[in-house]
């Protein structure tokens, strides 16, 4: 049982300034904005709100820090990722908590998207001495040509609210790692598990100016000064397609390094010859994982048509008996989605499947207020062309349609413009790999209902973005390649 009390003195144990240079300090004009709890609608805390002055002396620091930090040894950039590993460790308890309040997920959950952040700092503080250049003989035998790998320089860094502090550690673990200072911009419904992050790592020894944070309310205001300012070298966006595709427009300006983590629309399919008691179990973790609202989401279920009805009962069986509630709260495994707009969302979308003749076994409705709830759902017989199956439904809803073939599966799971992850049940190893290969998304969940790994990279194709984070190519995302021709 969490008390009032306990809530209070971890949300003010934040500190909600901005952080330039090393220094924290009221937004310009002292300008503050509201965040909330979206289980409770109360406000949480007030956090400065920058605006684009504030924006451009966070790149000045930056850019002012850019030279000492590409010159600091490496084993030293990797061992303050290694004391904030650890540090996020020890204040799991309490990091989870200030996640759960200002995003609303269970405090299970919570605690494992804590894990998984501080794990990019652990896996980043063993690459960061890892970066290696290449010396060879070239074809003709008289010259040799060098290889280095170098910093890109200062980084502009945006993340969403679904996940806090993992999107952060996911693009600043390698930032460190590789020598670039940066700028990070929190989404501003979530803030707080950022200022918190930002506070670990200056404790951990972090020198001023590598990390500076700008909680805003206006971020395109903020953001577009600092995209034009040629000092900023490089952009890291995480988030929806359409604002992503505005910041690529940004960034040509000045030419930058882009790495885009965008929207999904995942497909799970389960083939005739599936271990359905494993695939109803990896349809749950991929569909109610952070309560749907997950790039990863399974965003659509195709069953065989023999296992349709079976497969839909049983997933509607175990959707309909997960508790909803304050995720602070004992036992609550649904928690709140982020606002009332996502309700609104996901409310149209199931309404535009059952006006198109979609059956809802379990679910359909919002849950109840003040919160933002709205029940685990699941709609069998969904039919094509409902816009449940195209867009992404960033909530606890499960649209199941059926196919006949292979063929016919792989085309349905392409059928859209998104191409981040797909998960796939056969037990046919033949088959595993011929959809598998068929597939068009940048990652497949083969018989597993999550593939999220700091070790692996991360990342989609098509307008689910470009670049990877995690695994050994996270790091090439903030490092350029110099080559040198050698004359002997
Ligand atoms: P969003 O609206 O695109 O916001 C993402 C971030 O961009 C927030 O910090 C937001 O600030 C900021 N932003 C919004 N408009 C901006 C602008 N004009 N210029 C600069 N920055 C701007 O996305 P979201 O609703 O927070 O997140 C959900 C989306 O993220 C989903 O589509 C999900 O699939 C995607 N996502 C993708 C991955 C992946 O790895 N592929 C991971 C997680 C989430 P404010 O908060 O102030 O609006």
């Amino acid at each position: 049982m969490i008390t009032a009390e306990r809530e209070q003195a971890v949300v003010a144990g934040v500190w909600t300034q901005l952080s330039i240079g090393g220094t924290w300090r009221d937004a310009r004009g002292e300008r503050t904005f509201p965040v909330e709890d979206p289980s409770t609608r109360q406000v949480l805390a007030e956090v400065a709100d920058a605006g684009p002055e504030d924006g451009l002396d966070a790149v000045a620091a930056a850019a002012g820090a850019q030279d000492g930090w590409a010159a600091h040894p490496p084993r030293e950039r990797g061992e303050i990722l290694r004391r904030a590993f650890e540090t996020i460790a020890e204040r799991t308890e309490d990091l989870a908590l200030l996640m759960t309040l200002e995003m609303g997920k269970p405090l299970a959950e919570s605690r494992a998207e804590i894990a998984y952040a501080a794990e990019f700092f652990r896996w980043f503080s063993e690459e960061a001495v890892r970066v290696a250049g290449h010396f060879a003989v070239a074809p003709d035998g008289r010259g040799r040509l060098l290889t280095m790998r170098q910093p890109v320089g200062p980084c502009l860094l945006i993340t969403p609210w679904n996940f806090p502090m993992a999107m952060a550690t996911r693009k600043i673990g390698p930032a460190v790692a590789a020598g670039c200072t940066m700028i990070l911009k929190p989404a501003s419904q979530t803030p707080l598990s950022a200022l918190a992050l930002a506070q670990i790592l200056e404790e951990c020894g972090l020198p001023p100016g590598v990390l500076n944070l700008l909680t805003t309310s206006s971020p395109g205001a903020v953001t577009e000064p600092i995209l034009s300012d040629g000092r900023v070298r490089k952009l890291s966006f995480t988030g929806s397609t359409v604002v992503g595709r505005t910041l690529i427009a940004q960034s040509a300006e000045q030419v930058l390094r882009v790495s885009m983590e965008l929207g999904g629309n995942a497909p799970f399919i389960v083939f005739e010859d599936a271990d359905l008691d494993a695939a109803v179990e990896a349809a749950l973790l991929a569909k109610m994982r952070n309560i749907g609202e997950a790039c990863t989401a399974a965003n659509r279920f195709h069953v065989a048509r023999p296992l349709a009805g079976e497969f839909s009962g049983r997933l509607a069986e175990r959707l309909g008996g997960m508790r909803l509630g304050r995720g602070t709260e004992d036992g609550v495994q649904v928690g709140p989605l982020i606002d009332a707009s996502a309700v609104e969302k996901v409310s149209g979308l199931v309404r535009d499947a059952l006006d198109r003749g979609a059956k809802a076994i379990v679910g359909a409705e919002a849950g109840p207020g003040p919160g933002y709830f709205y029940r685990p759902t699941v709609l069998a017989d969904v039919p094509p062309g409902s816009r449940v199956l195209r867009e992404e439904i960033f909530g606890p809803v499960a649209p199941v349609a059926s196919f006949g073939s292979e063929e016919e599966a792989i085309a349905a799971a392409n059928d859209t413009e998104f191409g981040l992850v797909a998960y796939v049940f056969p037990r046919d190893l033949q088959r595993a790999l011929r959809v598998v290969e068929g597939l068009r998304t940048g990652m497949v969940g083969l018989n597993q209902g999550f593939v999220s790994n700091p070790a692996a990279p991360f990342g989609g194709v098509k307008q689910s973005g470009f670049g990877r984070e995690g695994g050994r190519e996270g790091i090439e995302e903030y490092l350029d390649v110099k080559y040198v021709a050698v004359n002997l």
